[in-house]
């Protein structure tokens, strides 16, 4: 079996069939389209866009990392066709059920091919992830009306998810969060704060950023007891296919990064 620079696949294998046994999976109904000959075949798959996509532009990537332009987020402009080619083949939506267009795979399995991207190239690779995360986050809480708004453009890697927790004075604490929703009678909030650290936060690599925020709604109680989770667009999805700006905007804060490949070098 042909190693890759960036991963063993035999002990990858070793590790799914011989040591946590993923065809047993298989045994229940949930899984029992899969065997390992397809196992296998998505694995390959798996390698061959890690190959292709993502290892071949880690460097470059790493080199060239996002710029603020006229307050929007540009990336390597393969960020777009990686989101596509994960949107169209699947991977975004391998956990999810076949009811809504998923591949219904093992989360152990799709582990596996998770560390595939990410051992080629991790920042291109969590862009798909991210969306993935919050999408699965609509889908067992949200609403009917969130989950069909939402869900399908982020799974078809059209729309990037985020998680949009972190705030200024606020990281491993969260119970001091400021950001404040305030209801309206149409049934949606007005939400008025600041989100800080968002991996995949904007860019240009996606036609909307969905993020998944963290607010307290106003005269909430204090403490983790008053945190609501909503659903924030940056574009809101409108009639006859529509996007509407949502007032949500990015700014640059300076940080001292080292890039990742210089410090490889040493
Ligand atoms: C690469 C990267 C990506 C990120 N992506 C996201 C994202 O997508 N979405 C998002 O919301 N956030 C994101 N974050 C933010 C991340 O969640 C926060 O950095 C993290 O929660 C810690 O918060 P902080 O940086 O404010 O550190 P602080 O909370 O200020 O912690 C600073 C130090 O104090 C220690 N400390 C804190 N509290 C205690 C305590 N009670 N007892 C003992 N020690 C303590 C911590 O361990 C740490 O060493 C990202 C951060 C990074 C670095």
């Amino acid at each position: 079996m042909a190693t890759t620079k960036f991963i063993s696949e035999r002990n990858l294998r070793f590790l799914l069939y011989e040591v946590f046994d993923l065809e047993s999976l298989t045994d229940h109904p949930y899984y029992q389209e899969y065997n390992r000959k397809m196992f296998d075949m998505v694995l390959d798959a798996a390698v061959k866009l890690s190959k292709d996509l993502m290892w071949p532009i880690l460097e470059e990537m790493d080199q060239n990392p996002p710029q603020l332009v006229d307050g929007r987020v540009k990336v390597h402009p393969s960020v777009r066709k990686i989101m596509q080619e994960c949107g169209e083949g699947g991977w975004i939506a391998a956990g999810f059920e076949e009811e809504i267009d998923g591949q219904q795979l093992p989360i152990l399995f799709i582990s596996a091919c998770r560390f595939i991207f990410m051992a080629a190239n991790y920042s291109a690779g969590i862009y798909p992830e991210l969306t993935a995360g919050a999408a699965r986050l609509i889908t067992s809480f949200g609403s009917k009306e969130l989950i069909e708004a939402y869900v399908p453009n982020m799974l078809n890697g059209n729309w990037q998810g985020t998680m949009a927790m972190t705030e200024p004075q606020a990281g491993s604490y969260l119970a001091d969060i400021t950001s404040t929703a305030y209801p309206t009678d149409d049934g949606y909030y007005r939400i008025k704060g600041q989100k800080i650290f968002i991996s995949a936060g904007d860019h240009d690599g996606v036609d909307n950023v969905v993020h998944l925020m963290l607010a307290k709604i106003e005269g909430a109680p204090a403490g983790v007891k008053g945190i609501s989770l909503f659903v924030v667009p940056k574009l809101i999805p409108g009639a006859e296919d529509r996007l509407v700006p949502n007032d949500v905007t990015v700014f640059f804060s300076p940080m001292n990064c080292q890039k990742f490949t210089d410090w490889l070098r040493g």
